[in-house]
């Protein structure tokens, strides 16, 4: 549907179907009519492509995907919308609505399904309520798919796409360049949405590694290392790790230790390679 990003037809389509936003379900639409021809041009939106969209709005970014790609398929909670979206997406027979919670949702069949020959990316405009718990379990799952593209508040952003080795890291940057390689693509102004958040937003991708690093024997040990290094702001990795996961200390110092590292490092200072080691030693000397 052609003007989709307009303001007047936005309005005009949201007062015939009696809608209001719902700020619990993190709903600001896009109404800059640049942002969405942008996204699913960077998203990977292209012959040969299926593409998960998740959390639809009225269909301003699905419109975008649907003209490029070779299917849609669109994840969208908020039952309300749906007669909204068989109006905007009425020219297109390569899109699917699906009415669900995507973290209830088994992606991997889905992807089966629904994209046989085709590669799969993900492209959104996130609800920011629940933007590290989409991302991570995109990551985590192991998802066949070459590319996550999203829009994200501005400070999250920044965060998640943090090299290893940089002040703005955390836990979740640790997970995000253990599977991906994450880029911010560009900014977002408030003004861009309706209704419009307090905050700036940025739209960033994560290129899915081919492979994931070298030396992890348990991942799950790994992440927990991780969150457990960044549990406590502006402390070292010995003193966080200790306290996050209940190990005595001077064992934690001989696994920084071994792992060639200064036991008083702060884990922000810590490289991919330094962390794997790190995690690796812990795991051996604290026997989990
Ligand atoms: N793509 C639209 C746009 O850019 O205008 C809407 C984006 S709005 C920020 C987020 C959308 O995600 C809303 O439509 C909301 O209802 C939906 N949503 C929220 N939580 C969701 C969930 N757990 N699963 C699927 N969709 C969700």
């Amino acid at each position: 549907m052609e003007n989709l990003s307009n303001i007047g037809v936005i309005k005009d389509i949201l007062e015939r179907h009696n809608f209001t936003f719902s700020k619990a379900l993190g709903q600001n639409f896009l109404i800059n009519p640049s942002v969405c021809p942008k996204i699913a041009e960077m998203g990977n939106a292209k012959k040969g492509f299926g593409i998960i969209e998740i959390g639809t709005g009225i269909g301003v970014l699905t419109n975008e995907l649907a003209k490029r790609a070779d299917k849609v398929v669109a994840i969208e909670i908020d039952g309300r919308l749906l007669p909204v979206l068989e109006e905007t997406l009425a020219e297109y027979d390569n899109v699917k609505v699906i009415n669900a919670d995507v973290m209830e949702v088994d992606l991997h069949r889905l992807i089966e399904e629904e994209f046989r020959g085709m590669e799969v990316a993900v492209c959104a405009n996130l609800p920011y309520y629940i933007t590290s718990p989409i991302l991570m379990m995109l990551l985590e799952e192991r998802l066949p798919i070459k590319s996550v593209t999203v829009m994200v508040q501005k400070e999250a952003g920044v965060r998640l796409c943090a090299g290893m080795g940089t002040r703005d890291m955390g836990a979740v940057t640790v997970a995000i360049n253990y599977f991906s390689t994450p880029k911010i693509l560009f900014n977002v102004s408030r003004g861009s949405f309706m209704p419009s958040p307090n905050v700036d937003s940025c739209v960033v991708r994560f290129d899915i590694n081919k492979q994931t690093p070298e030396g992890v024997t348990d991942e799950k040990f790994f992440f927990r290392t991780a969150r457990g290094a960044f549990s406590q702001r502006r402390k070292t990795l010995a003193n966080s790790v200790s306290s996050a996961m209940k190990i005595d200390k001077q064992t934690v110092v001989k696994a920084i230790e071994q792992s060639g590292l200064d036991p008083n490092v702060r884990p922000e200072k810590l490289s991919m390679s330094e962390f794997i080691a790190f995690s690796e030693n812990l795991k051996k000397l604290a026997d989990c």
